[in-house]
């Protein structure tokens, strides 16, 4: 008999069969399926550079982001700590994927989550927001973030009833991708890579996998990259671009310019050509970070010369960005 066939059953059953990779036929719930994403070859920027080239694909996430990781760590910290009760309202401010985590997280275990996002995020954004019965306050300008974070602090302090992830300071943010993010790519890599290269938003990816591969005592480049025309990790001053996810216009707290190699800066308009190209060469339908993590990973490419492996992540799915003119 080639193949063993097992019955589908809770708990979780697996096929053994020695020909076949196991295949997990059941899980609890959706957000068992967060994490231990495939790393994808991506064959034209390893043509382009004379290197091997991934993708961490982060859009197939259930929620579609890189986001849905952080958004479960947060908050069963947060339940393990005893920060969270039943009538806890989740309050967090986001430029979109961890809103959409965070909904799709309180939606399984049953608490209230009010999202505060810039009016300017996709349409796709708030609807996916409201879908997973979340609550949503738009905000002016994508510059107010800061002052938007500032209010969300002020509305904690008067009702003990809200939890406040803060996605930018929150330690467990960089550390959940030190535990997931890093290893899963240091397994899935045996031999190890030369560089990683990562779009900073509030930092916690780019920072935390760059500490599991530390800790693996490996010795990879870890490359952080920023809107050209806001280039503030380059001491620049703030500017107007539309990498989202890289748009929060100042260097967020959990970010340690020491533990970085070097900072690259991408062009709005390359990123968003660069994203186009995935879709229509590689059949990959990502968001406008993802295009800007695969030019950095081709410039970190050909500095470091042929023959180099090179890693970057495709943060988010495509669909969210498609009734954005230019996107
Ligand atoms: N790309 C996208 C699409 C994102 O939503 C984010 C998160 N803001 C990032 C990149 C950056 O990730 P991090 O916050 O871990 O720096």
């Amino acid at each position: 008999m080639d193949h063993v066939v097992a019955k589908i059953g809770s708990p979780p059953q697996v096929i053994e069969c020695p020909r076949c990779v196991p295949v997990c036929l059941m899980t609890s719930g959706i957000l068992d399926s967060i994490g231990n994403t495939p790393l994808m070859r991506l064959r034209h920027a390893s043509e382009a550079t004379g290197c091997e080239i991934y993708g961490k694909a982060e859009f197939m996430n259930p929620g579609g982001s890189i986001k849905d990781r952080i958004a479960k760590a947060i908050v069963e910290h947060a339940e393990a700590e005893g920060l969270l009760r039943p009538d806890s309202v989740i309050l967090e401010v986001t430029s979109g994927n961890t809103g959409i985590a965070l909904a799709l997280v309180g939606s399984v275990k049953g608490y209230r989550v009010r999202i505060m996002m810039p009016r300017t995020v996709s349409a796709e954004r708030r609807h996916m927001i409201a879908s997973f019965g979340a609550e949503l306050v738009l905000i002016d300008e994508i510059n107010r973030i800061q002052d938007a974070v500032a209010d969300s602090v002020r509305m904690a302090a008067l009702d003990d009833r809200i939890f406040l992830p803060s996605q930018f300071s929150n330690p467990v943010n960089a550390l959940c991708h030190e535990r997931t993010t890093g290893p899963e790519l240091l397994q899935q890599i045996p031999g190890g890579f030369d560089a990683f290269v990562m779009g900073v938003g509030t930092g916690g990816t780019v920072m935390g996998v760059g500490r599991a591969i530390r800790k693996a005592g490996r010795a990879a480049r870890i490359v952080a990259l920023e809107p050209d025309e806001s280039a503030v990790m380059s001491g620049q001053p703030r500017g107007c671009q539309g990498i989202q996810g890289l748009d929060d216009c100042f260097i967020a707290d959990l970010v340690n310019l020491d533990e970085i190699y070097q900072v690259g800066r991408i062009r709005t308009e390359d990123a968003k050509e660069m994203r186009a190209r995935l879709g229509r060469e590689e059949g990959l339908l990502v968001g406008i970070s993802a295009g800007a993590n695969v030019l950095g990973a081709m410039q970190v490419a050909r500095e470091l010369g042929p023959g180099h492996t090179v890693v970057t992540v495709l943060c988010d799915r495509g669909e969210r960005y498609l009734s954005l003119a230019g996107a």
